[in-house]
Protein backbone atom coordinates (compact mmCIF):
# COMPACT_ATOMS: atom_id res chain seq x y z
CA UNK A 1 0.00 0.00 0.00
CA UNK A 2 1.77 2.94 -1.28
CA UNK A 3 0.25 5.78 1.19
CA UNK A 4 -1.63 5.40 3.83
CA UNK A 5 -4.67 8.72 3.80
CA UNK A 6 -7.71 8.48 2.52
CA UNK A 7 -7.42 5.71 -0.24
CA UNK A 8 -4.78 4.18 2.02
CA UNK A 9 -6.43 3.59 5.29
CA UNK A 10 -9.74 2.59 3.98
CA UNK A 11 -8.55 -0.28 1.67
CA UNK A 12 -5.94 -1.29 4.37
CA UNK A 13 -8.58 -1.53 6.97
CA UNK A 14 -10.49 -3.47 4.84
CA UNK A 15 -8.51 -5.80 3.36
CA UNK A 16 -6.83 -6.82 6.56
CA UNK A 17 -10.65 -7.47 8.20
CA UNK A 18 -11.98 -9.37 4.96
CA UNK A 19 -8.98 -11.17 3.73
CA UNK A 20 -7.67 -14.25 6.42
CA UNK A 21 -4.03 -13.96 7.87
CA UNK A 22 -3.10 -17.09 6.03
CA UNK A 23 -4.61 -15.05 2.31
CA UNK A 24 -2.42 -12.10 2.32
CA UNK A 25 -0.53 -9.91 4.46
CA UNK A 26 -1.02 -6.19 4.34
CA UNK A 27 2.01 -3.53 4.24
CA UNK A 28 1.16 0.01 4.44
CA UNK A 29 4.08 2.42 3.76
CA UNK A 30 3.75 6.40 4.52
CA UNK A 31 5.97 9.13 5.91
CA UNK A 32 3.92 9.92 8.10
CA UNK A 33 2.41 7.95 11.07
CA UNK A 34 -0.66 9.40 10.79
CA UNK A 35 -4.13 9.72 8.16
CA UNK A 36 -4.94 13.34 7.55
CA UNK A 37 -8.48 14.08 8.03
CA UNK A 38 -8.59 16.86 5.47
CA UNK A 39 -11.99 18.24 5.64
CA UNK A 40 -10.95 18.45 8.90
CA UNK A 41 -7.99 20.74 8.39
CA UNK A 42 -10.04 24.30 8.01
CA UNK A 43 -11.70 23.06 11.49
CA UNK A 44 -8.26 22.53 13.50
CA UNK A 45 -6.51 25.72 12.16
CA UNK A 46 -9.35 27.84 13.03
CA UNK A 47 -8.82 26.22 16.83
CA UNK A 48 -12.54 24.53 16.84
CA UNK A 49 -10.97 21.14 16.54
CA UNK A 50 -7.41 20.17 18.31
CA UNK A 51 -5.19 19.28 15.35
CA UNK A 52 -4.22 16.07 16.90
CA UNK A 53 -8.06 14.71 16.61
CA UNK A 54 -8.35 15.24 12.95
CA UNK A 55 -5.17 13.06 12.24
CA UNK A 56 -5.94 9.14 12.68
CA UNK A 57 -2.45 6.83 13.68
CA UNK A 58 -1.62 4.37 12.07
CA UNK A 59 -0.58 2.02 14.33
CA UNK A 60 -3.49 2.58 16.31
CA UNK A 61 -5.97 1.51 13.95
CA UNK A 62 -4.11 -0.83 11.30
CA UNK A 63 -3.13 -3.04 13.95
CA UNK A 64 -3.81 -6.45 11.56
CA UNK A 65 -1.24 -4.11 8.71
CA UNK A 66 2.51 -4.00 8.41
CA UNK A 67 3.65 -0.38 9.17
CA UNK A 68 6.46 0.69 7.30
CA UNK A 69 7.78 4.97 8.28
CA UNK A 70 8.87 6.05 4.85
CA UNK A 71 8.36 7.07 1.26
CA UNK A 72 8.17 5.04 -1.75
CA UNK A 73 10.20 6.23 -3.85
CA UNK A 74 10.40 4.09 -6.69
CA UNK A 75 7.77 1.33 -8.35
CA UNK A 76 9.23 -0.90 -10.91
CA UNK A 77 5.70 -3.23 -11.68
CA UNK A 78 7.49 -5.15 -14.31
CA UNK A 79 9.36 -6.55 -11.86
CA UNK A 80 6.50 -6.10 -8.52
CA UNK A 81 8.99 -4.18 -6.82
CA UNK A 82 9.03 -1.29 -4.98
CA UNK A 83 11.90 0.56 -3.25
CA UNK A 84 11.33 2.35 0.14
CA UNK A 85 13.58 4.77 1.71
CA UNK A 86 12.46 4.28 5.20
CA UNK A 87 12.49 7.49 8.07
CA UNK A 88 16.25 6.10 8.65
CA UNK A 89 18.71 3.61 7.23
CA UNK A 90 19.21 2.62 3.78
CA UNK A 91 16.78 1.93 0.97
CA UNK A 92 14.97 -1.13 1.19
CA UNK A 93 13.45 -3.49 -2.05
CA UNK A 94 10.12 -4.58 -1.32
CA UNK A 95 8.25 -7.24 -3.23
CA UNK A 96 4.99 -7.88 -3.74
CA UNK A 97 1.56 -9.86 -5.18
CA UNK A 98 -0.76 -7.00 -5.69
CA UNK A 99 0.46 -2.77 -5.27
CA UNK A 100 -2.16 0.16 -4.22
CA UNK A 101 -0.63 3.09 -5.36
CA UNK A 102 -2.41 6.12 -3.54
CA UNK A 103 -0.15 8.67 -2.69
CA UNK A 104 -2.65 11.37 -3.15
CA UNK A 105 -1.42 14.84 -4.41
CA UNK A 106 0.55 18.19 -4.36
CA UNK A 107 -0.40 21.64 -4.22
CA UNK A 108 0.05 22.68 -8.20
CA UNK A 109 2.28 25.46 -7.80
CA UNK A 110 3.18 27.86 -10.82
CA UNK A 111 6.23 29.92 -11.42
CA UNK A 112 5.13 32.59 -9.77
CA UNK A 113 8.05 35.11 -8.61
CA UNK A 114 8.15 34.69 -4.76
CA UNK A 115 5.61 32.12 -4.56
CA UNK A 116 8.57 29.80 -3.11
CA UNK A 117 9.67 31.71 -0.73
CA UNK A 118 6.39 33.10 0.64
CA UNK A 119 3.35 31.42 0.08
CA UNK A 120 2.53 28.46 1.80
CA UNK A 121 -0.06 25.19 1.13
CA UNK A 122 -2.99 24.40 2.62
CA UNK A 123 -2.86 20.47 2.18
CA UNK A 124 -1.09 18.75 5.83
CA UNK A 125 -1.74 19.13 9.48
CA UNK A 126 1.37 21.06 9.50
CA UNK A 127 0.82 23.49 7.36
CA UNK A 128 -3.05 24.09 9.20
CA UNK A 129 -0.98 24.65 12.62
CA UNK A 130 1.19 26.85 11.30
CA UNK A 131 -0.92 29.07 9.44
CA UNK A 132 -3.45 29.18 13.06
CA UNK A 133 0.19 30.12 14.62
CA UNK A 134 0.91 32.95 11.85
CA UNK A 135 -2.52 34.34 11.95
CA UNK A 136 -2.71 35.21 15.56
CA UNK A 137 0.95 35.97 15.54
CA UNK A 138 0.29 38.71 13.01
CA UNK A 139 -2.59 39.79 15.55
CA UNK A 140 0.45 40.57 18.16
CA UNK A 141 2.12 42.28 15.79
CA UNK A 142 -0.79 44.54 14.35
CA UNK A 143 -1.44 45.54 18.26
CA UNK A 144 2.19 46.19 18.98
CA UNK A 145 3.31 48.38 16.21
CA UNK A 146 3.06 52.01 15.92
CA UNK A 147 3.36 51.87 12.56
CA UNK A 148 0.84 51.81 10.41
CA UNK A 149 2.63 50.32 7.44
CA UNK A 150 3.49 47.16 9.44
CA UNK A 151 0.37 47.03 10.83
CA UNK A 152 -1.40 46.65 7.44
CA UNK A 153 1.01 44.53 6.11
CA UNK A 154 0.95 41.89 8.99
CA UNK A 155 -3.04 42.29 8.90
CA UNK A 156 -3.42 41.61 5.20
CA UNK A 157 -4.07 37.77 4.82
CA UNK A 158 -3.93 37.00 1.33
CA UNK A 159 -5.64 33.36 -0.10
CA UNK A 160 -5.24 32.22 -3.68
CA UNK A 161 -7.88 29.75 -5.41
CA UNK A 162 -11.64 29.82 -4.45
CA UNK A 163 -12.48 25.90 -4.13
CA UNK A 164 -13.36 24.00 -1.52
CA UNK A 165 -10.29 23.99 0.56
CA UNK A 166 -9.76 27.84 -0.04
CA UNK A 167 -12.81 29.03 0.78
CA UNK A 168 -12.89 27.01 4.28
CA UNK A 169 -9.85 27.84 5.00
CA UNK A 170 -10.16 31.63 4.21
CA UNK A 171 -13.28 31.72 6.08
CA UNK A 172 -12.38 29.84 9.20
CA UNK A 173 -9.21 31.92 9.61
CA UNK A 174 -11.18 35.17 9.41
CA UNK A 175 -13.77 33.87 11.55
CA UNK A 176 -11.39 32.86 14.16
CA UNK A 177 -9.67 36.36 13.98
CA UNK A 178 -12.68 37.92 14.22
CA UNK A 179 -13.36 36.04 17.52
CA UNK A 180 -10.02 36.61 18.44
CA UNK A 181 -10.11 40.20 18.24
CA UNK A 182 -12.14 40.39 21.71
CA UNK A 183 -9.15 39.76 23.53
CA UNK A 184 -6.72 42.67 21.38
CA UNK A 185 -8.75 46.37 22.03
CA UNK A 186 -5.52 48.10 19.56
CA UNK A 187 -7.21 46.73 16.83
CA UNK A 188 -10.93 46.55 14.89
CA UNK A 189 -12.20 44.46 12.61
CA UNK A 190 -11.38 47.00 10.17
CA UNK A 191 -8.03 46.87 10.48
CA UNK A 192 -8.04 43.35 8.92
CA UNK A 193 -8.13 42.71 5.40
CA UNK A 194 -8.84 39.17 4.48
CA UNK A 195 -8.27 39.09 0.43
CA UNK A 196 -9.49 35.53 -1.91
CA UNK A 197 -7.70 35.83 -5.34
CA UNK A 198 -9.53 33.49 -7.98
CA UNK A 199 -8.58 33.09 -11.36
CA UNK A 200 -12.23 32.03 -13.18
CA UNK A 201 -15.29 34.21 -12.51
CA UNK A 202 -16.66 32.22 -9.45
CA UNK A 203 -16.20 30.11 -6.17
CA UNK A 204 -16.65 26.45 -5.18
CA UNK A 205 -16.57 25.18 -9.07
CA UNK A 206 -17.95 22.07 -6.64
CA UNK A 207 -21.74 23.40 -6.40
CA UNK A 208 -23.94 25.41 -8.71
CA UNK A 209 -23.20 29.08 -9.78
CA UNK A 210 -26.02 30.41 -7.42
CA UNK A 211 -24.41 28.66 -4.59
CA UNK A 212 -21.14 29.96 -5.41
CA UNK A 213 -22.54 33.38 -5.89
CA UNK A 214 -24.38 33.33 -2.08
CA UNK A 215 -20.80 32.37 -0.40
CA UNK A 216 -19.65 35.19 -2.18
CA UNK A 217 -22.14 37.54 -1.14
CA UNK A 218 -21.58 36.29 2.27
CA UNK A 219 -17.44 36.80 2.96
CA UNK A 220 -18.57 40.25 1.23
CA UNK A 221 -21.34 41.37 4.03
CA UNK A 222 -18.09 40.13 6.50
CA UNK A 223 -15.90 42.59 4.75
CA UNK A 224 -14.14 40.39 2.90
CA UNK A 225 -12.19 40.86 -0.13
CA UNK A 226 -12.90 38.82 -2.79
CA UNK A 227 -11.50 39.20 -6.52
CA UNK A 228 -13.19 36.86 -9.09
CA UNK A 229 -11.05 37.10 -12.27
CA UNK A 230 -8.06 38.25 -10.63
CA UNK A 231 -4.70 36.25 -10.73
CA UNK A 232 -1.78 36.25 -8.27
CA UNK A 233 1.16 37.50 -10.32
CA UNK A 234 4.11 38.11 -8.27
CA UNK A 235 4.94 38.09 -4.21
CA UNK A 236 8.65 38.91 -4.43
CA UNK A 237 9.66 40.32 -0.63
CA UNK A 238 5.83 39.69 0.71
CA UNK A 239 4.39 42.14 -2.21
CA UNK A 240 1.20 40.70 -3.49
CA UNK A 241 1.19 41.87 -7.13
CA UNK A 242 -2.36 40.87 -8.77
CA UNK A 243 -3.61 41.02 -12.46
CA UNK A 244 -5.88 44.16 -11.59
CA UNK A 245 -3.05 46.18 -11.59
CA UNK A 246 -3.44 46.38 -7.21
CA UNK A 247 -0.32 45.30 -4.98
CA UNK A 248 -0.92 44.55 -1.25
CA UNK A 249 2.24 44.19 1.47
CA UNK A 250 1.04 40.97 2.85
CA UNK A 251 3.02 38.36 5.35
CA UNK A 252 0.72 35.77 4.52
CA UNK A 253 0.05 34.02 1.41
CA UNK A 254 -1.40 30.58 1.12
CA UNK A 255 -1.76 28.59 -1.80
CA UNK A 256 -5.00 27.11 -2.06
CA UNK A 257 -5.39 26.75 -6.09
CA UNK A 258 -5.58 23.31 -7.03
CA UNK A 259 -3.79 19.82 -7.07
CA UNK A 260 -2.02 17.75 -9.16
CA UNK A 261 -0.93 14.25 -8.07
CA UNK A 262 2.05 13.11 -6.08
CA UNK A 263 5.18 13.78 -7.67
CA UNK A 264 6.82 9.88 -6.87
CA UNK A 265 4.74 8.62 -9.66
CA UNK A 266 7.46 9.61 -11.94
CA UNK A 267 9.83 7.45 -10.63
CA UNK A 268 7.27 4.65 -11.98
CA UNK A 269 7.04 2.17 -14.58
CA UNK A 270 2.99 2.89 -14.40
CA UNK A 271 0.92 4.34 -17.13
CA UNK A 272 0.07 7.94 -16.48
CA UNK A 273 -2.73 10.23 -18.63
CA UNK A 274 -2.22 14.05 -19.96
CA UNK A 275 -2.46 15.03 -16.46
CA UNK A 276 -0.11 12.55 -14.85
CA UNK A 277 -2.67 10.70 -13.02
CA UNK A 278 -2.65 7.01 -13.19
CA UNK A 279 -5.00 5.62 -16.06
CA UNK A 280 -7.37 3.35 -14.33
CA UNK A 281 -10.11 1.15 -15.27
CA UNK A 282 -13.73 1.49 -13.54
CA UNK A 283 -12.52 -1.34 -11.56
CA UNK A 284 -10.36 0.44 -10.67
CA UNK A 285 -6.95 -1.84 -12.06
CA UNK A 286 -4.23 -0.02 -13.57
CA UNK A 287 -4.87 -0.19 -17.48
CA UNK A 288 -2.11 0.86 -20.19
CA UNK A 289 -4.35 1.27 -23.04
CA UNK A 290 -6.00 -1.14 -23.45
CA UNK A 291 -3.57 -3.71 -21.37
CA UNK A 292 -4.77 -4.42 -17.57
CA UNK A 293 -2.01 -4.27 -15.51
CA UNK A 294 -2.42 -7.33 -13.49
CA UNK A 295 -1.80 -6.84 -9.51
CA UNK A 296 -1.59 -3.16 -9.90
CA UNK A 297 -4.62 -0.68 -8.70
CA UNK A 298 -4.59 2.74 -8.07
CA UNK A 299 -7.47 5.39 -6.11
CA UNK A 300 -7.75 9.22 -5.13
CA UNK A 301 -6.44 12.14 -5.58
CA UNK A 302 -3.46 10.54 -8.32
CA UNK A 303 -5.84 8.34 -10.88
CA UNK A 304 -7.57 9.02 -13.46
CA UNK A 305 -10.65 6.89 -12.81
CA UNK A 306 -13.61 7.46 -15.16
CA UNK A 307 -17.30 8.55 -13.69
CA UNK A 308 -19.50 6.18 -14.74
CA UNK A 309 -22.21 8.31 -13.81
CA UNK A 310 -20.61 10.95 -16.19
CA UNK A 311 -20.96 11.52 -19.85
CA UNK A 312 -18.01 9.04 -21.49
CA UNK A 313 -14.55 10.72 -21.09
CA UNK A 314 -15.19 11.95 -17.20
CA UNK A 315 -13.17 11.35 -14.73
CA UNK A 316 -14.20 11.50 -10.80
CA UNK A 317 -13.05 14.59 -8.79
CA UNK A 318 -10.33 14.52 -6.30
CA UNK A 319 -12.12 14.46 -3.27
CA UNK A 320 -12.40 12.34 0.13
CA UNK A 321 -16.27 11.39 -1.07
CA UNK A 322 -14.24 9.56 -4.07
CA UNK A 323 -11.12 8.49 -2.00
CA UNK A 324 -13.32 6.34 0.04
CA UNK A 325 -15.82 4.79 -1.12
CA UNK A 326 -13.25 4.06 -3.97
CA UNK A 327 -10.65 2.71 -1.23
CA UNK A 328 -13.89 0.04 -0.78
CA UNK A 329 -14.49 -1.39 -3.94
CA UNK A 330 -11.11 -1.41 -4.25
CA UNK A 331 -10.57 -3.99 -1.53
CA UNK A 332 -13.38 -5.70 -2.44
CA UNK A 333 -11.65 -6.09 -5.60
CA UNK A 334 -9.08 -7.25 -4.16
CA UNK A 335 -9.98 -9.92 -2.70
CA UNK A 336 -12.77 -10.78 -5.47
CA UNK A 337 -9.26 -11.40 -8.01
CA UNK A 338 -7.46 -13.20 -4.84
CA UNK A 339 -10.73 -15.51 -4.43
CA UNK A 340 -10.68 -15.92 -8.65
CA UNK A 341 -13.42 -14.21 -9.15
CA UNK A 342 -14.34 -10.90 -11.72
CA UNK A 343 -13.87 -7.50 -10.20
CA UNK A 344 -17.01 -5.11 -9.90
CA UNK A 345 -16.55 -1.28 -11.63
CA UNK A 346 -16.65 1.48 -9.15
CA UNK A 347 -19.97 3.82 -9.79
CA UNK A 348 -20.64 6.81 -7.66
CA UNK A 349 -22.64 9.71 -7.99
CA UNK A 350 -20.92 12.84 -6.47
CA UNK A 351 -23.37 13.63 -4.09
CA UNK A 352 -22.29 17.17 -3.92
CA UNK A 353 -20.42 19.54 -1.05
CA UNK A 354 -20.65 20.48 2.18
CA UNK A 355 -18.80 23.56 3.01
CA UNK A 356 -17.82 25.27 6.28
CA UNK A 357 -17.75 29.35 6.14
CA UNK A 358 -16.82 29.63 10.04
CA UNK A 359 -19.05 29.10 13.43
CA UNK A 360 -22.82 28.49 12.38
CA UNK A 361 -22.15 29.97 8.61
CA UNK A 362 -22.25 27.16 5.82
CA UNK A 363 -23.32 26.18 2.41
CA UNK A 364 -24.36 22.88 1.05
CA UNK A 365 -25.93 21.65 -1.74
CA UNK A 366 -26.35 17.43 -1.65
CA UNK A 367 -28.00 15.29 -4.30
CA UNK A 368 -29.47 18.76 -5.64
CA UNK A 369 -30.79 20.19 -2.40
CA UNK A 370 -29.43 23.72 -1.51
CA UNK A 371 -29.02 24.49 2.01
CA UNK A 372 -27.72 27.91 3.72
CA UNK A 373 -26.48 29.39 6.79
CA UNK A 374 -26.31 27.21 9.90
CA UNK A 375 -28.10 24.28 8.78
CA UNK A 376 -25.44 23.63 6.01
CA UNK A 377 -22.92 24.53 8.41
CA UNK A 378 -24.79 22.07 10.91
CA UNK A 379 -24.94 19.17 7.70
CA UNK A 380 -20.87 19.82 7.36
CA UNK A 381 -20.29 19.30 10.89
CA UNK A 382 -22.43 15.84 11.38
CA UNK A 383 -21.24 14.85 7.70
CA UNK A 384 -17.66 15.07 8.27
CA UNK A 385 -17.96 13.38 12.13
CA UNK A 386 -19.90 10.65 10.66
CA UNK A 387 -16.57 10.08 8.13
CA UNK A 388 -13.81 10.46 9.82
CA UNK A 389 -12.59 6.90 10.63
CA UNK A 390 -13.07 5.39 13.81
CA UNK A 391 -15.44 5.57 16.93
CA UNK A 392 -12.50 6.86 18.80
CA UNK A 393 -11.64 9.82 16.85
CA UNK A 394 -15.24 10.77 16.47
CA UNK A 395 -15.67 11.02 19.84
CA UNK A 396 -13.21 13.32 20.39
CA UNK A 397 -13.64 16.00 18.09
CA UNK A 398 -17.70 15.86 19.06
CA UNK A 399 -15.79 16.30 22.43
CA UNK A 400 -13.76 19.46 21.12
CA UNK A 401 -17.00 20.45 19.63
CA UNK A 402 -18.83 21.42 22.51
CA UNK A 403 -15.47 22.44 25.03
CA UNK A 404 -15.83 25.05 22.30
CA UNK A 405 -19.06 25.71 22.57
CA UNK A 406 -19.02 26.45 26.11
CA UNK A 407 -15.99 27.64 26.86
CA UNK A 408 -15.31 28.95 23.73
CA UNK A 409 -12.38 28.15 21.49
CA UNK A 410 -8.89 29.28 22.64
CA UNK A 411 -7.14 31.83 20.22
CA UNK A 412 -3.52 31.81 21.64
CA UNK A 413 -0.64 31.26 19.10
CA UNK A 414 1.99 28.75 19.92
CA UNK A 415 4.62 30.54 17.43
CA UNK A 416 7.31 28.98 19.76
CA UNK A 417 6.44 25.83 18.31
CA UNK A 418 7.88 26.93 15.01
CA UNK A 419 11.51 27.32 16.78
CA UNK A 420 11.54 25.49 20.06
CA UNK A 421 15.25 25.47 20.33
CA UNK A 422 15.95 28.83 20.42
CA UNK A 423 16.10 29.56 23.31
CA UNK A 424 17.83 27.08 24.63
CA UNK A 425 20.21 27.24 21.75
CA UNK A 426 20.67 30.91 22.97
CA UNK A 427 21.84 30.15 26.89
CA UNK A 428 23.82 27.12 26.08
CA UNK A 429 27.63 28.36 25.70
CA UNK A 430 28.94 27.25 22.81
CA UNK A 431 32.26 24.62 22.92
CA UNK A 432 35.94 25.23 20.88
C1 LIG B 1 -8.24 21.66 3.16
C2 LIG B 1 -8.92 20.55 2.41
C3 LIG B 1 -10.28 20.36 2.57
C4 LIG B 1 -10.92 19.33 1.88
N1 LIG B 1 -12.26 19.18 2.04
C5 LIG B 1 -12.90 18.18 1.38
C6 LIG B 1 -14.29 18.01 1.54
O1 LIG B 1 -14.95 18.75 2.26
N2 LIG B 1 -14.89 17.00 0.85
C7 LIG B 1 -14.17 16.14 0.04
O2 LIG B 1 -14.76 15.22 -0.55
N3 LIG B 1 -12.85 16.29 -0.15
C8 LIG B 1 -12.19 17.29 0.51
N4 LIG B 1 -10.84 17.46 0.34
C9 LIG B 1 -10.11 16.60 -0.62
C10 LIG B 1 -9.72 15.27 0.01
O3 LIG B 1 -9.12 15.44 1.26
C11 LIG B 1 -8.78 14.50 -0.96
O4 LIG B 1 -9.43 14.36 -2.19
C12 LIG B 1 -8.43 13.13 -0.38
O5 LIG B 1 -7.60 13.31 0.75
C13 LIG B 1 -7.69 12.24 -1.40
O6 LIG B 1 -7.36 11.03 -0.79
P1 LIG B 1 -6.01 10.24 -1.21
O7 LIG B 1 -6.00 8.98 -0.41
O8 LIG B 1 -5.92 10.15 -2.69
O9 LIG B 1 -4.84 11.21 -0.75
P2 LIG B 1 -4.41 11.62 0.74
O10 LIG B 1 -5.54 11.50 1.68
O11 LIG B 1 -3.76 12.96 0.60
O12 LIG B 1 -3.33 10.53 1.14
C14 LIG B 1 -2.10 10.38 0.49
C15 LIG B 1 -1.13 9.69 1.45
O13 LIG B 1 0.02 9.26 0.72
C16 LIG B 1 1.18 9.54 1.46
N5 LIG B 1 2.30 9.63 0.54
C17 LIG B 1 2.64 10.63 -0.28
N6 LIG B 1 3.76 10.32 -0.97
C18 LIG B 1 4.12 9.07 -0.57
C19 LIG B 1 5.20 8.20 -0.91
N7 LIG B 1 6.13 8.56 -1.79
N8 LIG B 1 5.27 7.00 -0.29
C20 LIG B 1 4.34 6.62 0.63
N9 LIG B 1 3.30 7.41 0.97
C21 LIG B 1 3.19 8.62 0.38
C22 LIG B 1 0.85 10.85 2.18
O14 LIG B 1 1.68 11.01 3.34
C23 LIG B 1 -0.62 10.63 2.54
O15 LIG B 1 -0.74 10.01 3.80
C24 LIG B 1 -10.17 18.48 1.01
C25 LIG B 1 -8.80 18.69 0.86
C26 LIG B 1 -8.17 19.70 1.56
C27 LIG B 1 -6.68 19.91 1.37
Amino acid sequence: MVGAGHVGLYAALRLSRKLRAREAEVTVVDPQPHMTYQPFLPEASAGNISPRHSVVPLRRELKRCKIVSGAVTRIEHSRKTATVQPIIGPPLEIEYDQIIVAPGSVSRTLPIPGLREHGIGFKTIGEAIFLRNHVLDRLDVGAATTDPGTRRRALTFVFVGGGYAGIEALAEMEDMARDALKYYPELTVADMHWVLVEATQRVLPEVDRDMGAYTVQQLLKRGLDIRLDTRLESCVDGVVKLSDGDSLPSDTIVWTAGVKPAPMLDDTDLPRDDKRRVTCLPTLQVVDGDKVLEGAWSAGDCAAVPDLTGPPGTYCSPSAQHAVRQAVRMADNIRAVIRGKEPVPYKHKHAGSVASLGLHKGVAQVYGVKLKGPIAWFMHRTYHVSRIPSFNRKVRVVIDWTLAFFLRREVVALGQLHDPREEFTEVTPRVG
